[in-house]
């Protein structure tokens, strides 16, 4: 099914960091998935997992040919968080969909947040 949305840009930050010419922290990586450190986090532990390769720009591209790789990605990141020591606390998964959710990097990512008590969901504030 066609996305009718904005076309995925190659050059965007994270496509730039799974090839290697922008540096992150990696704490997880499989053939699908890498996951790392975001550089200004949100909470003492602040991961994002993103997929390999052209990936949907954010939740408004996804198609139902999706399914399968967002179920993995999340999947993906519980366990992420396991092996962080996030289980034990809690911890917040988050994805960021347009201007109002904030969103900057439009290559779909996972946030993966915990490490001290988060607060509400969302706050306008
Ligand atoms: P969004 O707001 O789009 O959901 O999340 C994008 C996230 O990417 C932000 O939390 C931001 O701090 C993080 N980020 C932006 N540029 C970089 C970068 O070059 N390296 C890392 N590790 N994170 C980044």
């Amino acid at each position: 099914m066609e996305r009718a949305v904005a076309a995925y840009d190659p050059d965007n930050i994270f496509a730039r960091i799974l090839r290697d010419e922008i540096p992150s922290d990696r704490v997880y990586e499989d053939d699908e998935f890498v996951a790392f450190r975001d550089i200004a986090p949100s909470a003492p532990t602040h991961v994002l997992v993103i997929p390999r390769g052209e990936a949907p720009t954010g939740p408004q591209a996804f198609t139902t040919e999706d399914e399968a790789m967002l179920g993995r990605m999340t999947v993906t990141a519980t366990r992420i968080a396991r092996e962080l020591g996030l289980e034990e606390g809690g911890y917040r998964l988050v994805l960021n969909n347009g201007a109002d959710a904030g969103q900057t990097v439009f290559h779909v990512h996972m946030h993966i947040l915990g490490g001290a008590p988060l607060g509400p969901v969302a706050s306008t504030a």
